[in-house]
């Protein structure tokens, strides 16, 4: 198992961009099917956090959350 989890609540994502910004390594932008821009999770099972702590701070609705998966804790 991964050490962390990153996960993204779709429904409240404005679709700013914020989280590509801060770290495109981790973090798409879609459109839904709507044609809404979405941000999307690359990879969600990781071992390193590299800049998604990051992403998730920067989101202004706070809508990224990471688990400490080895842990079992809620990072953000
Ligand atoms: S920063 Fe937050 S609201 Fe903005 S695109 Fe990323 S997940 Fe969505």
């Amino acid at each position: 198992m991964a050490k962390y989890k990153v996960e993204l609540d779709v429904e409240q994502c404005t679709g700013c961009a914020a989280c590509n910004a801060s770290c495109p390594d981790s973090f798409d932008m879609i459109e839904d099917d709507k044609g809404t821009p979405k941000a999307k999770v690359k990879t969600p099972d990781i071992d390193d956090l590299g800049c998604c702590m990051d992403a998730a701070q920067v989101c202004p609705v706070n809508c990224i959350h990471i688990t400490d998966t080895v842990e079992n804790k809620k990072l953000i």
